[in-house]
């Protein structure tokens, strides 16, 4: 393509290493008859290499400097789509999919919050994205990593870390190591009161440096008391932190909750 300049606020770090893009390219391990949505194609450097498998490519770019360059690649590529629009605002109109992306690193949480709302329809998800977001999106309770992003992630999907990619990889380098994280749909039923679990969830860890109890009194329990009691019928010591409770003690607290009507 012609000289061109990447854009920095749009997460413009295009891969340039074919042995990266191999790799990504067997985490989602594209088949003819599949549907496969790449996030940001960027130059089509991946792109090129899903469209080699046959299976059915959307390629999904907000950069409108890039759609003719990447129509010139795919324009007589019946089996690849090119959207010239923002991923975020996208709903597609298929009913599975495979997703992929070299993620512009700023709309990682945005992205993994699509993912999460468009599960039914995800067979899995492969993304690159900041190693230290990776490791929080892995995370288990206990660690400081442990967050918001990794209990609603992972309440629905397994989080593998496949490799990590250094900055020599792309142009321009980025000034952070990379990840590639694989997202695999879990069985697990959905929480009986999502709102509830999602509220919850979020005041547990309003701050960080308070204990879990602190963070729920006054804004989401009246009194100090009442807490305590519910933290103790939930198994939980009355002055744990929230990095410390796990997915399913968060959703017995919800249940808690709910039945003395205090959510
Ligand atoms: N896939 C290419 C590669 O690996 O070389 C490009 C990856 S680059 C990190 C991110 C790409 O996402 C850029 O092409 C950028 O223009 C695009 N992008 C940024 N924000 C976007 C959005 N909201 N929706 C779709 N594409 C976006």
């Amino acid at each position: 393509m012609q000289a061109y300049h990447p854009k920095k606020r749009l997460g413009q770090n295009f891969l340039t290493s074919d042995k990266i893009i191999s790799k990504i390219a067997e985490v989602i391990d594209p088949h003819p008859g599949e549907r496969i949505i790449e996030i940001g194609p960027g130059r089509g450097a991946l792109t090129v290499r899903l469209a080699e498998s046959s299976a059915s490519i959307t390629a999904v770019e907000f950069d409108r400097d890039l759609i003719a360059h990447l129509s010139r690649l795919f324009g007589t590529n019946e089996k690849v789509e090119v959207l010239n629009q923002d991923f975020l605002l996208y709903e597609p109109p298929y009913e599975r999919f495979k997703l992929v992306g070299n993620l512009p690193y700023n709309i990682t949480s945005p992205v993994v919050d699509w993912c999460v709302r468009h599960r039914e329809a995800v067979d899995c998800a492969c993304f690159m994205i900041q190693k230290e977001v990776a490791r929080r999106l892995s995370s288990s309770p206990g660690g400081k990593d442990w967050s918001p992003l990794a209990i609603f992630t992972q309440l629905h999907f397994d989080v593998r870390i496949c490799f990590d990619v250094a900055p020599k990889h792309f142009e321009p380098p980025p000034k952070v190591i990379s990840s590639v994280v694989e997202l695999t749909p879990r069985e697990t039923a959905p929480p009986e009161y999502p709102q509830q679990f999602e509220r919850l969830v979020r005041q547990s860890f309003k701050s960080r440096r308070k204990v879990l109890s602190n963070n729920l009194v006054p804004d989401l329990i009246g009194e100090m008391s009442a807490a305590k009691v519910i933290l103790e019928e939930a198994g939980l010591a009355t002055n744990c932190r929230a990095e410390q409770v796990s997915t399913e003690q968060f959703l017995k607290l919800t249940k808690l909750l709910v039945s003395y009507n205090i959510m």
